[in-house]
């Protein structure tokens, strides 16, 4: 008799649904806080031109050094900080668990957050323990600290400002998560371009301090970049489980050419930051709508039924992404991703036809 799934794949992972990615064909796509601008033309010939000239019968240089060089500079990485990058931050995030999924070993994040952090540590067989945030998404201090003590996680992840709520935790609660850690600590900076705050100039500080950057917020999603940084005894270990060539030629290319106009990208974090401002307003203002706050390029907001609104915006042809039933503290939530002034006036018109039919 062949064997079944049911005898090959393991439990939890047969337990799993799959990551859904919805079909955005001929939608305004708002689900995947993605920038919504291009490069500009110039830059893009040049990048074409770049490419034309890459050896891509040749594997990539697997030190990626120009582009780290470049990276040290962009992100002003700290004197003695290493760099590890990876095929976005998921992979990152999925070296760190696979270098630190000891048997029984937790990981810990916090709960409203990154799915993937829960995600990966499943693939791993990782334990995964999710401390509830407060009702206002910020940190339950006393009970994530608790939670450490209890569970003593090789790894805590947190998302810096935090994904779906928006918002900057408290730095001085973080720096008390960092310092009561038995473990590392990794905060995630996925979308620094649109808080401003870091922790990389604490790194120094924390021997036990890891920060998570990517691209793919800020205006290179395509391309799939993610860096960690931290000091080398760490990076050291991580690059261990980091498969060879991992970040491919056409990536290091564009990256390092993106990279060396870094103003380009400012000015686009600029005005999806201005839209933002606008947008929350208009919700704000929108009865029957509550809005939240956000560091980051989306809004979290809550409708009384998040099913039927969202299916709305989809008739109207604009696509956000529903939580609804994910967690207790997202019951009716919708979060929507900042796009450009006429995409953001085309969400709210949607909106306000879907709730006042
Ligand atoms: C989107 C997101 C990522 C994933 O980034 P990639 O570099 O595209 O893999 C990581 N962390 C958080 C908190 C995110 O929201």
């Amino acid at each position: 008799m062949p064997k079944t799934p049911e005898d090959v794949i393991r439990d939890e992972i047969r337990a799993l649904t799959a990551y859904h990615v919805p079909d955005s064909a001929g939608m305004v796509k708002l689900d995947a806080m993605e920038n919504p601008y291009r490069l500009p033309a110039p830059l893009r010939a040049r990048l074409a031109q770049l490419l034309e000239d890459a050896s891509l019968n040749r594997y990539p240089d697997p030190g990626a050094r120009e582009l780290k060089a470049q990276l040290r500079r962009s992100l002003d990485v700290p004197e003695g900080m290493d760099l590890l990058i990876g095929n976005g931050s998921d992979e990152l995030i999925q070296m760190l668990v696979l270098a630190a999924a000891r048997p029984r070993a937790a990981m810990l994040g916090v709960e409203p957050s990154f799915t993937m952090f829960r995600m990966i540590a499943a693939f791993a067989g990782a334990r995964y323990v999710g401390v509830d945030l407060r009702d206002d998404f910020s940190l339950d201090i006393e009970r994530l600290l608790a939670a450490i003590e209890q569970h003593r996680p090789g790894i805590t992840f947190l998302a810096y400002p935090n994904n779906p709520s928006g918002n900057l935790f408290d730095a001085g609660l973080l720096e008390r998560v960092i310092e009561g850690s038995p473990g590392l600590v990794v905060i995630d900076e996925a979308y620094h371009a649109f808080a401003g705050r870091s922790f990389l100039p604490r790194l120094p500080r924390h021997p036990n301090l890891l920060v998570m950057r990517t691209l793919s917020k800020s205006g290179l999603a395509g391309i799939r970049l993610g860096i960690l940084i931290g000091a080398q005894r760490w990076i050291g270990q991580l690059d261990k489980v980091r498969l060879p060539y991992n970040v491919n030629t056409l990536t290091q290319i564009v990256a390092r050419e993106v990279l060396q106009h870094g103003d380009v990208l400012t000015e686009q974090a600029g005005a999806i930051k201005l839209e933002r401002g606008r947008l929350l307003q208009a919700l704000q203002r929108m009865p029957g709508v509550s809005a939240y706050p956000s560091d980051a390029n989306f809004i979290l907001f809550r409708v009384s039924r998040a099913e039927s609104v969202f299916d709305g915006l989809k008739r109207r042809g604009v696509l956000v992404k529903s939580l609804h039933g994910s967690h207790r503290l997202l019951a009716d939530c919708l979060r929507v991703t900042v796009g450009t002034p006429d995409e953001n006036t085309a969400f709210l018109s949607a909106l306000t036809q879907t709730l006042n039919p």
